[in-house]
């Protein structure tokens, strides 16, 4: 498996970002981000209140020290290290940490060493810190494309975050990534270029590589004073002053002069980040064509706005190794990211078919909080909590939305990595955990005022399953214990039972989503699992309407069994919202309404295992027109099974067809492999739909039935001398071609069980 994710051509991110709200509304992970992507947009609420001289709420004041961000970058960039330098800065932890656990302690935010080992970091912790009076709560944001849900929750309580960069590798094809993660999520962000201290540091070409790839409209708020092994300081372009760091870990931030042989150099970088902001700052603009003086506090200003506004990203420099440049970064990350009331959220009213609501984002409204993520750690089951709107008070009733549960909170506390502080209330803007409350992360809860939830309440179907098994007897408790705890943080995991094979057979959203929850099974609840082969989630549908009318008659002694039901099926619009209708157009009372519901389960029940290939039957709309009852004989049974019966027979006339998960593919290749990457695609019949050039490598876009994808990574490693990298994600299901059908409506009949 390619450890990153390629990096799409500029034109292939122009396609997503532009058209992300166009996708179809039928793939799961559309309708995972549907809803999101345009859930925020930066309030200008406070400028139109100053400006009507209105008078700021008791709250805002303190809302307005409150940052919640994230850090994000490609492995390796130095992420880890900044956090725990931020910590340390922060005065959380006492002590620098070396990372990479060569002290045997570790750095601190990152517990598990499943994300180490693997490159991803899959778990996000919250932590929380001050600087100077303001309150940084810092969310860890996972940046894998496998991991949707993930990545949606982690990016959907930022409203800000740093993007790290490393000085020598510069924009990585994560970075990519990640950087268009956040910009899905409109996370306003400045970018730090770390790793000045290393031999070929430039920052110089990683911001204008950041420019040409992600495409940042941005200019450095800071220079180096020496580089690589000369790395003596910052230079503070704004505020034009120098910053040293003095002491055994750069603790003593010391301004000094500008040194002189800079002085010209200082006036031109400053100069470029004048221009380049009032690019997309009209009052700066104004100041800039009429060549006035622009003052430190006004060029903040103007990199606040465009910052937050999403038109410029600033850029930060420094060494968190050698311990050089990250207080001006925390002084950044407040002077530039948004605070909470800057950013308009969005709920989903469930009163109103999840029209959209906007959010005060004030502790005087009604209570809404978003749990973004569970964790059982040492301290039991945490909830780590989003608020909103509105306030959360230790020893509150809360309701939870999705499950219309009350729920006492018990107690309420503000994590720091891994300590944590008890609290006796929270306000909108804030992060916290909660103890011992019983939800599912995605979950919102309320004060019960108003029915709103965070997230959509639809969830996409798994598309691949597999089956496991403990390979001891003894671990049989642990073994569910993980997979319900699995299933409670992501709703795209499920689990059930293969009722042939008696086997557990869990689901998700691809190979390494699947790999990931085996392998958390044995780090984190030491049970070995033996795994079955990956299986795709066919589905069945049907193309062309078909009557039934069928009588399950018995009266052979005894109690008898009769129900007659006549009717027709037909297939749903692909786009429907509903997967499976039922309808009873009876007129009179050929049967008894009381015999109805048992009708519908049994059409449902059969529509669970097409005949096909057994899989569910999807899009099927039953109506019910007639039928006969018999007063003695007629039962909910005889009804049930007259039902299923009537689907059996009437299904192949309704000529059903197989679907099938189809991907798209993205791929990053050496442009001389072309020819044979294309090729492959062309023989595990995908359909390639865009092929950039990027430098010297070929950026392709195809759609692939999933089915056709096992072992992928390793022909493309083969295929492209390990030089190639792709991703994908599920993009709809569609029908398989008429040869692909016949062979897997043989290969199950040759499976099935001779009676
Ligand atoms: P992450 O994968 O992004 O979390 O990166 P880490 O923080 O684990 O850092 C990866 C490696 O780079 C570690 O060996 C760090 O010691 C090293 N590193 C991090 N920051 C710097 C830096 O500023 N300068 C140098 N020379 N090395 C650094």
């Amino acid at each position: 498996m390619p450890r990153f994710p390629p990096s799409p051509s500029p034109n292939l991110l122009q396609r997503l970002f532009s058209s992300s709200n166009k996708r179809s509304s039928s793939s799961p992970t559309a309708a995972l981000l549907s809803g999101d992507f345009h859930l925020r947009r930066f309030s200008s609420g406070n400028a139109a209140r100053a400006a009507k001289g209105e008078k700021e709420p008791w709250w805002k004041e303190s809302m307005n020290k409150v940052r919640n961000i994230g850090i994000s970058a490609h492995i390796d960039s130095g992420k880890t290290t900044l956090t725990e330098r931020v910590l340390f800065y922060t005065g959380r932890i006492h002590e620098i940490h070396e990372v990479r656990g060569r002290d045997g302690v570790g750095a601190k935010m990152d517990s598990m060493d499943l994300e180490r080992e693997k490159g991803i970091t899959i778990q996000s912790a919250a932590t929380y810190c001050t600087w100077k009076d303001y309150k940084v709560n810092i969310i860890d944001t996972p940046g894998h494309v496998d991991f949707t849900i993930e990545v949606e929750r982690a990016l959907r309580v930022l409203d800000g975050a740093i993007l790290v960069l490393c000085s020598v590798g510069g924009v990585q094809s994560q970075s990519i990534t990640v950087d268009r993660q956040m910009r899905r999520y409109e996370v306003p962000r400045v970018a730090f270029i770390n790793k000045l201290d290393r031999m070929g540091a430039d920052p110089w070409k990683v911001l204008s590589q950041a420019r040409a790839k992600l495409r940042h409209h941005s200019a450095a708020v800071q220079m180096p004073i020496g580089l690589e092994e000369n790395f003596k300081g910052l230079i503070d372009l704004v505020h034009v002053k120098a910053l040293f760091f003095h002491g055994s870990s750069g603790e003593n931030v010391v301004a000094g002069d500008i040194p002189a042989d800079m002085e010209e150099l200082v006036a031109e970088k400053r100069r470029e980040l004048i221009e380049t902001v009032s690019e997309v700052d009209d009052v700066l603009a104004e100041k800039f064509l009429n060549d006035e003086p622009v003052t430190a506090a006004e060029l903040e200003e103007a990199i606040r706005r465009a910052t937050i506004a999403q038109k410029f990203v600033p850029v930060f420099m420094g060494s968190a190794f050698k311990n050089k440049g990250v207080q001006p970064l925390l002084d950044g990350v407040v002077s530039y990211l948004p605070c909470p009331t800057e950013v308009n959220n969005y709920a989903l009213d469930q009163d109103n078919e999840e029209a959209k609501v906007t959010l005060t984002g004030s502790p005087d409204g009604p209570l809404v909080a978003l749990a973004f993520k569970l964790e059982e750690g040492r301290f039991g089951q945490l909830t780590y909590l989003r608020i909103y709107e509105g306030v959360i008070k230790k020893g509150d009733f809360i309701i939870n939305v999705n499950t219309k549960k009350r729920i006492k909170v018990p107690r309420l506390v503000r994590m720091h990595s891994n300590d944590m502080e008890d609290i006796q209330e929270a306000h909108a803007g804030e992060i916290v955990a909660v103890f011992g409350i019983d939800c599912a992360s995605g979950h919102t809860f309320t004060d019960g005022s108003v029915k709103y939830t965070m997230t959509s309440m639809s969830v996409p179907e798994p598309v691949m399953s597999l089956a496991v098994q403990p390979v001891s007897k003894d671990s049989g408790g642990q073994f569910s214990k993980a997979l319900q705890r699995f299933q409670k943080e992501d709703p795209t995991f499920r689990v059930g039972l293969d009722p042939d094979s008696n086997q557990t057979i869990i689901s998700g959203m691809g190979e390494l989503h699947l790999d990931i929850y085996v392998e958390r099974m044995r780090r984190e609840y030491k049970v070995d699992a033996t795994v079955g082969k990956p299986r795709v989630n066919f589905r069945e549908t049907i193309t062309q309407r078909a009557e039934f009318d069928y009588l399950h008659k018995k009266q052979s002694g005894g109690a008898g069994q009769y129900g007659r039901v006549t009717g027709y099926v037909e297939p749903l619009p692909s786009d429907s919202k509903e997967k499976f209708e039922f309808e009873n157009m009876i007129v009179g009372q050929a049967i008894p309404s009381g015999f109805i519901p048992a009708i519908e389960k049994g059409f449902k029940e059969a529509a669970n295992s097409g005949s096909l290939i057994g899989h569910p039957v999807e899009n099927i709309r039953i109506v019910l027109t007639d039928g006969a009852s018999h007063a003695v004989d007629s039962s909910e049974l005889a009804f049930k099974m007259a039902a299923i019966y009537a689907f059996r027979l009437c299904y192949t006339a309704a000529k059903p067809v197989i679907l099938e998960p189809v991907m798209l593919v993205e791929l990053k290749v050496p442009t001389e492999f072309q020819g044979t990457v294309a090729g492959d695609l062309n023989k595990r019949k995908g359909i390639i739909v865009g092929n950039d050039q990027e430098g010297d490598d070929s950026v392709i876009q195809a759609h692939v039935p999933l089915n056709n994808m096992f072992g992928y990574s390793t022909s493309l490693r083969s295929m492209t001398q390990g030089k190639g990298e792709f991703t994908m994600e599920y993009k709809e299901h569609s029908a398989v071609s008429n040869d692909v059908q016949t062979q897997l409506v043989n290969a199950h009949n040759a499976t099935k069980p001779t009676d």
